[in-house]
């Protein structure tokens, strides 16, 4: 598997409403338990969940 790198002009899109994600909406949830915040992700224009992440994303 590769990785390419998109271009400026490309943004994915949201596959329930086909919108154009220039932004994603996330919220914290409550700690799963094995120590770890988890995050989930969701698109702006219908709120449906895009995906979840146990990444440390502190900083935000
Ligand atoms: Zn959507």
């Amino acid at each position: 598997m590769q990785y390419v790198k998109a271009n400026d002009s490309e943004d994915p899109k949201c596959p329930h409403c086909d919108a154009k994600l220039t932004k994603v909406k996330f919220k914290n949830l409550a700690n799963d338990g094995f120590g770890k915040r988890k995050l989930i992700f969701f698109c702006p224009s219908c709120n449906k969940v895009l995906g979840f992440s146990d990444a440390d994303v502190s900083y935000f």
